[in-house]
C-alpha cells in the first residue's frame, strides 16, 4: 500500500546507515582488541625467479585469527583499519614482525634464505611523517639489512604526492626498495614512473590472466616488461596460476613471478624446494594454502 511504499525507503535507509556506522565502530574496536590480544599473524607468499623457481623474495600478507569467525583476510579489515587510523600501529607491528622473520631466515638458512622480504604499506602509513623512522627502527631492532627489504605501495597511495613521495625518498635513502603494487590498474600508471621513486613494478594479475590466449591479451604484459627493462626496473608478474602462464611470461622476458602456481601465502614457505637442481616450480603444481 501507499503508506508502506512511502515509509519503506525511509525505514530501510536510516537503520542501515545506523548499522553501518555501528558496524564500523564495532569493527574498529575489535581490531584494536585484536592487536592487543595478538590475533594477527603473518603469512609469506613466494616471489620466484624464472625459470628454475627459486624463491627470491616473499610478500608478507596479514591474517586475523578471529576468536569466533576464524581466519579473516586482509580485504575485510585493512580498509577499516585505514579509516580509523589503526593501520599505523598495525602496520608498524607488521613491519617489525616481518623484519624479525626475515632476519631469522637469514640466520637459520644462510644461502637458502630468500634474498628479500616485501611488506605492504598503505596510503595512511606513507602519509605519516615518521614512517621512514618506523621502518628504520624495525630494521635496526631486527638486524635485517635494509637492502633485503622492499616496501610495496599502490599507485593510488602515491598518486596524491606530497608526504607520500617524500616518504618514498626517505625509504630509498635507507637502502629500502620500493615496489608499485597492482601496476597498470591505477590512475596514472605510466605518468607516475616519471615522478615516483620506484624499483619494482608488480604487473597486475589482470594482465596475466589471459596471457596464453591468442590475440590482444599479451600486449600489455609485453609492453610493461619493456617499460620496466627500459627504465632499469624489476618487473614481477602477479597472480600466476598455471604453468602455461609461467612459460609465456618467461618467453616474454619476465624474470620474477608470484602466484598460486608457485605457492600460496603460508607461515613458512619451502625455501629449499625451488633451488636449482631441485623441483622445477614452473611445472610443478602448487600446494594448497594450509592456513589462509
Ligand atoms: P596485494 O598486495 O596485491 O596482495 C596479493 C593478493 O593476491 C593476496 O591476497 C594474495 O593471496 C593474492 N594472490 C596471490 N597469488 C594469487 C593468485 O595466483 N591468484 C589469486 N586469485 N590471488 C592471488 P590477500 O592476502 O587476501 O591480500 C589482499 C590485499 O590486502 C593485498 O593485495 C594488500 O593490498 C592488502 N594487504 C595484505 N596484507 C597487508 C599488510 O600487511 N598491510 C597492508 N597495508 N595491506 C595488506
Ligand atoms: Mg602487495
Ligand atoms: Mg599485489
Ligand atoms: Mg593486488
Amino acid at each position: 500500500d501507499a503508506a508502506k511504499e512511502s515509509r519503506e525507503p525511509f525505514r530501510r535507509y536510516v537503520p542501515e546507515l545506523d548499522d553501518r556506522a555501528g558496524e564500523e565502530a564495532q569493527l574498529g574496536a575489535e581490531l584494536r582488541t585484536a592487536l592487543d590480544a595478538g590475533q594477527f599473524r603473518l603469512v609469506y607468499q613466494p616471489i620466484v625467479e624464472l625459470p628454475h623457481g627459486r624463491i627470491y623474495d616473499v610478500e608478507t600478507l596479514v591474517r586475523w585469527e578471529h576468536p569466533d569467525r576464524g581466519t579473516v583476510g586482509p580485504a575485510e579489515f585493512i580498509p577499516a583499519a585505514e579509516r580509523n587510523g589503526l593501520i599505523v600501529e598495525l602496520g608498524a607491528w607488521i613491519l617489525r614482525e616481518a623484519c624479525r622473520q626475515g632476519a631469522r631466515w637469514v640466520a637459520e638458512l644462510g644461502r637458502d634464505a630468500p634474498e628479500r622480504i616485501t611488506v605492504n604499506a598503505s596510503a595512511r602509513q606513507l602519509a605519516q611523517r615518521g614512517f621512514a623512522a618506523v621502518v628504520g627502527a624495525a630494521l635496526r631492532e631486527s638486524g635485517l639489512s635494509a637492502t633485503r627489504l622492499t616496501v610495496e605501495v599502490t599507485e593510488t597511495a602515491v598518486f596524491e604526492g606530497g608526504q607520500a613521495i617524500a616518504t618514498l625518498h626517505e625509504l630509498r635513502a635507507l637502502g629500502v626498495r620500493i615496489a608499485l603494487d597492482d601496476f597498470g590498474t591505477g590512475h596514472s600508471s605510466l605518468g607516475l614512473l616519471q615522478t615516483v621513486p620506484v624499483d619494482v613494478l608488480k604487473v597486475d594479475k589482470s594482465f596475466v590472466d589471459n596471457i596464453t590466449m591468442a590475440g590482444r591479451h599479451a600486449v600489455i604484459a609485453t609492453a610493461l616488461i619493456q617499460v620496466a627493462d627500459g627504465l632499469g626496473l624489476t618487473a614481477v608478474a602477479e597472480g600466476v596460476e598455471t604453468s602455461e602462464q609461467a612459460a609465456e611470461l618467461q618467453r616474454l622476458g619476465y624474470r620474477f613471478a608470484q602466484g598460486y602456481h608457485f605457492g600460496r601465502p603460508v607461515a613458512r614457505p619451502d625455501f629449499r624446494a625451488g633451488a636449482p637442481g631441485d623441483r622445477d616450480r614452473t611445472v610443478a603444481p602448487a600446494g594448497a594454502e594450509s592456513r589462509v
